[in-house]
Order: C-alpha cells, then structure tokens, then sequence
C-alpha cells in the first residue's frame, strides 16, 4: 500500500513571505514546496493529507494549548496514516516536539517536526529539503517524536535549539541521532539508527488541560531574590524547574534561598533541577553546592533539556494526580526524554 503521511501546517519561517513588518505566515505552502523539489526526488513523495491552521503562527505564538490541538490531531488520525509531519517555526520547535512526546506515549508512527531557517522563497532556501527529508522520515517505522532538520533525525525530547542564524539550528547534546540522510542524485536519503530509536507500545493521548500556572522555571543567576519563590505555593504552582549550575550546583551558603527552597517542598511544590549547560549532566554532585539540594529531597533531571522538563512537568501537573503520582511520573524516564 503507498504510504500516507498526515501534514499539519502550523506556520513557522518555512511558510513565510516577506512584509512591511518582516516575515508574516502566508497559506498555500504545499503547492509552492512541490514545484520547488528537483524532478527526480517527486518520484518518492507518499500521498499527502494536508491541513494548514487558521491562523499560522509564528512559533513564538505557540501556547500549550496548541500542544493538544496538535496532540489531539495526532491522536485522531494515528491508525489511519503512515506517520505525521509538523510544519513549524524553529523558535519554539523543541518545545512542542517535547510536549508532544509527553502528551502521546506509545506512539506506534513517527510524529516529524520540521520548519526551516529561510523561507521557501529565499533563494537556496532549506525548506524544501526540509519538506523532503522530514515526509520520508514519515514513512519510517520510528515509533516517536523526532526533529528532520539538517539532514539529522533527532529525538524531539531531546532538542534543543542552539543557534538562531545557521541552518545548524538543532542539537540532541545527549542522546545520539535517530538517523542521517545522504545526499543522493534522487535525493537524500535517510541511514536510519534504529537502535537509538524506542520501542513501539499502546498509544496514550494525556488529554487533560494544559494549565501553565502549575509550573515555573526558574533560571539561577548569582544573587538570585528569593522573594518571588516564596509566594508560587499560593500562586497554585505544583513543580518548580530550577535552571542550576554546571553538574548540579546551587548556592549553598546562601541561607535565604536554602530555607526558601526548604519552605517550598514543605508546601508540597515538587523541585526539578536543570543544567545550565547544554553538554555535560547533572549527576550526584562531588560538591557541596550540590549535595544540599540532594539533602532536601530535589530531584535531579540528569540530562533531560529545559524544554522536556518544562513540558513533562506542565503534562504531569495538569493531569488529576496527587503528589506521589506526580513525583513518581516526574522522577522516571517516560519516553526517552532521559538516563
Ligand atoms: N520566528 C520563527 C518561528 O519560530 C523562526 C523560524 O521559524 O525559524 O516561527
């Protein structure tokens, strides 16, 4: 049976013109992409479903409720098509290929998300590879969510987008790639991982309401005021990232932020921690700056990137839950998002 990819086109550069006000979202992407690929590589373009939002959205405009219209779509048409591709802008790619991970567990098709650096009226733009290589990773049997970007197939809970100018734009800093495409004369053409890629399960659709309130991230900076954080169990917040040093470091000697996290845990808002640096992960700290967060019974995302930990805190909080449920989703890998 030819394969069908299901493509939902939510904006992002890929499918913008130039403006007075700069790049805006234009409809109509999937007839222009199609005269844009080389004669040879439309020989191996599957059947496509296609659907564009109304609006499109630059990225920055995607909000969690987004995620489950998204989610939603997905979730709809999993057992009806080959796999999915997401057009989207780069800017806040990573955080909807996360959340989306954590809203659809078990996937059995791949889920692609895609956009581009230059829009496609750009001479030499990236977005028709982009367009190529993201419908071919569709019709893989990768049973997750993963960024086609740059001839890479990485894992979406494990990106992050680390340059805002090149076509580089995407990292998986730990976690090995999913696949790379080969340049061919028929196009390019993906070398799959396929040890790095999950095993397939039933597939769960987490459907309950995002509620962004429950979260907050908080990035340390030295001299961070406290005062803020003492007013977020109040505030309703459930579970607080906190941005830390390095391997796993906070400051220690400064009493004010010890006894604030101490008060926050005792009000049951639960802590996950996560690096600054983008290489490298959290582990047991050899030092004493990170020791006393391990004393008070914080939890240490390890590896996980800010924007899966973001995500998976806002998909756990929202769901009817109580504390321990909570902290047991939080703690444990869910869908590779970790270890
Ligand atoms: N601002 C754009 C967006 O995220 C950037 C891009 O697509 O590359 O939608």
């Amino acid at each position: 049976m030819r394969p069908c990819v299901c493509v939902i086109n939510t904006g992002g550069t890929l499918t913008m013109v130039n403006s007075e006000r700069g790049y805006v979202p234009s409809a109509g992407f999937l007839e222009k992409v199609m005269d844009r690929l080389p004669l040879a590589w439309r020989e191996s373009i599957p059947d496509i479903r296609y659907s564009e939002w109304t609006p499109l959205l630059d990225s920055s405009n995607i909000e969690p409720r987004h995620w489950q219209t998204l989610a939603q779509q997905i979730a709809d048409q999993h057992d009806e098509v080959t796999g999915f591709v997401i057009l989207h802008g780069t800017d806040t790619l990573a955080y909807s290929a996360s959340a989306l991970s954590f809203l659809l567990p078990g996937l059995s098709r791949p889920v692609i998300l895609t956009g581009a650096m230059q829009p496609l009226d750009v001479r030499n733009s990236d977005a028709p590879n982009h367009w190529y290589i993201a419908l071919q990773a569709a019709c893989s049997q990768l049973p997750e969510v993963a960024i086609a970007f740059d001839n890479r197939l990485m894992r979406g809970c494990r990106s992050t987008k680390l340059n805002a100018a090149e076509v580089t734009a995407f990292a998986s800093p730990r976690y090995p790639d999913l696949g790379r495409a080969q340049t061919t004369p028929q196009g390019p053409q993906w070398q799959f991982a396929q040890a790095n890629w999950l095993e397939s399960r039933a597939l769960q659709h987490l459907s309950a309401p995002l509620l962004p309130g429950l979260v907050r991230v908080v990035w340390l900076v030295p001299g961070l005021p406290d005062v803020a954080l003492r007013a977020l169990p109040d505030q309703g917040c459930r579970v607080l990232i906190l941005v830390i040093f390095g391997g796993g470091n906070a400051p220690s000697a400064n009493p004010t932020f010890m006894a604030t996290l101490t008060f926050l845990r005792k009000a049951g808002v639960h802590i996950l921690t996560v690096s600054q640096c983008p290489f490298g992960q959290i582990e047991d700290s050899h030092y004493e700056a990170g020791r006393c967060l391990q004393d008070l019974g914080i939890q240490h995302g390890r590896g996980i990137t800010l924007e899966a930990a973001y995500t998976k805190a806002l998909v756990g909080a929202s769901q009817a839950w109580d504390n321990s449920d909570l902290d047991s989703f939080l703690l444990r890998n869910q869908i590779g998002e970790q270890g």
